[in-house]
């Protein structure tokens, strides 16, 4: 690693999930040079529904159809919930970039406005979320007022049932019913993946044959919905011919991880970051992390030889345990570049309850970095670790984004909090 050839860039971003993504993406908007480093993080797992907050207080399970209402309802039960430290204002305008910035990269959302919204599973329970895909958003309404709907499945797709979803919701929904019908082409293979049918739709000829088998069964049906598998960077142009060929309304089902609309996320964002002049370092790793003054060192590992870069501002978005931002053993929970202080219950036996369903959650879900307001991680006397050096994303505490139902809506508010705080140092620092 040459010390002579480091390259210095205003802010590096470590983390290409969610909260990484987001943040080198403001940071772009905002003219500032960014390197990302860091592979997909869990937004493969994803189901392309951008959650906001849904459940507030989480022990009770209190379901909100307003994400602000429920954000101003955390403010005042949960001050220290890191989505607490956002303006609301702040957020939606923050939502709109990032889904701005999804549509021009072909993954379009239906407009987002006061609500919530709610569509179906794959197991035919009931998800409320804020973001809502164009190719999945005709499913909100058919569900809200139990339009005479179709769903159709293929034999051998042993992710997505559709039977099982009329099943779960037969008693609620009695003019929901379901077909099985042979994908064209895959006649002869005993199984199926969503993602191969999703690239087969992106042909034209096979797509008209699977309109022509579901054609004949659509009766009083008014809307149709098939597992999330219609395109797979082409989602618009493939949704559009099914609902111009079958003349209803079609929407798609989010089905299990990975999912299709999980990789049509990560293909979107990838090419958002592409277009916007983002440096990635995709199949590398940060090993270590030095701060000397307005200088931050890093030096990462993956590419033959190892690199070593410097920023002026640093962006942990490392994630939680699957991102592998904090670790843990037998004793404690760790922050695994730096080894910055971690809030985590005092002795392992707090770390989970004794029920696994438990409504309040895991003490071990909230642990994680805390910051000052300015989102700079706090060393061990409580004081900002680094002056630039900030945490965003699922490794902060006092947050359980999963049972929250707030993972998009945490990484995506906190990471354009972050980007304002290091613009404005950066602007200060000349
Ligand atoms: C199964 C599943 C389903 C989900 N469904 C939804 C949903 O329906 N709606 C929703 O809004 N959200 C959903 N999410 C959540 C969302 O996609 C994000 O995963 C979550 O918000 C956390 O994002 P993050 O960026 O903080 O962390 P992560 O996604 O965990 O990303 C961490 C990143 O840090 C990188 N990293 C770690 N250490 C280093 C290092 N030393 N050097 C370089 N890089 C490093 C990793 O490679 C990774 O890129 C889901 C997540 C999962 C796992």
């Amino acid at each position: 690693m040459s010390d002579a050839a480091a390259k210095r860039y205003d802010v590096a971003v470590i983390g290409a999930g969610m909260a990484g993504m987001a943040a080198a993406l403001f940071a772009a908007e905002r003219g500032l040079s960014c390197i990302q480093i860091g592979s997909g993080g869990g937004i493969l797992f994803a189901s392309g529904l951008l959650d906001l907050l849904a459940v507030q207080p989480v022990a009770q399970h209190r379901l909100w159809q307003s994400p602000f209402e429920a954000l101003a309802a955390l403010a005042r039960e949960q001050p220290a919930h890191p989505l607490a430290q956002v303006d609301p204002l702040a957020i939606r305008t923050a939502f709109q970039r990032f889904v701005a910035a999804l549509t021009s990269a072909g993954m379009p959302y239906a407009q987002m406005g006061e609500h919530n919204s709610n569509v179906i599973t794959s197991i035919g329970t009931v998800k409320t979320s804020y973001g809502v895909p164009l190719t999945m958003v005709a499913g909100v309404a058919a569900l809200a007022q139990r339009l005479p709907c179709l769903l159709v499945d293929f034999r051998g797709l042993r992710e997505f049932s559709a039977r099982q979803i009329v099943e779960t919701l037969a008693q609620e929904w009695p003019t929901l019913r379901h077909q099985r019908i042979e994908f064209p082409g895959f006649e002869a293979v005993p199984e199926v993946y969503a993602v191969h049918l999703a690239r087969a739709l992106e042909n034209r000829e096979t797509r008209e044959r699977t309109i022509a088998l579901i054609k004949p069964l659509l009766g009083d049906a008014r809307v149709v919905g098939l597992a999330a598998l219609l395109g797979l960077s082409r989602s618009s142009e493939v949704h559009a011919a099914f609902e111009a060929g079958l003349g209803v309304p079609v929407f798609e089902i989010p089905t299990m991880p990975t999912s299709v609309p999980g990789l049509r996320l990560l293909g979107a964002l990838e090419a958002v970051m592409s277009a916007r002049g983002v440096t990635r370092r995709q199949l590398s790793s940060v090993r270590s992390l030095n701060f000397d003054g307005d200088t931050a060192t890093l030096d990462l590992v993956g590419a033959p030889g190892g690199e070593r870069i410097r920023a002026g501002a640093v962006v942990l978005a490392t994630g939680r345990f699957s991102g592998r931002g904090l670790t843990a053993d037998r004793q404690s929970v760790r922050e695994s570049i730096l080894g910055l202080p971690v809030q985590q219950p005092l002795a392992r036996e707090d770390w989970h309850q004794r029920d696994f369903l438990d409504p309040t959650g895991h003490a071990i879900n909230r642990a994680g970095l805390l910051t000052d307001e300015a989102w700079r991680p706090l060393d061990a006397s409580g004081k900002p670790a680094w002056a630039n050096l900030f945490a965003i994303g699922s490794i902060l505490a006092e947050q359980d984004w999963m049972r929250a139902k707030c993972g998009s809506g945490l990484a995506i508010a906190t990471a354009w909090a972050a980007v304002e705080q290091i613009t404005q140092q950066l602007h200060k620092a000349g």
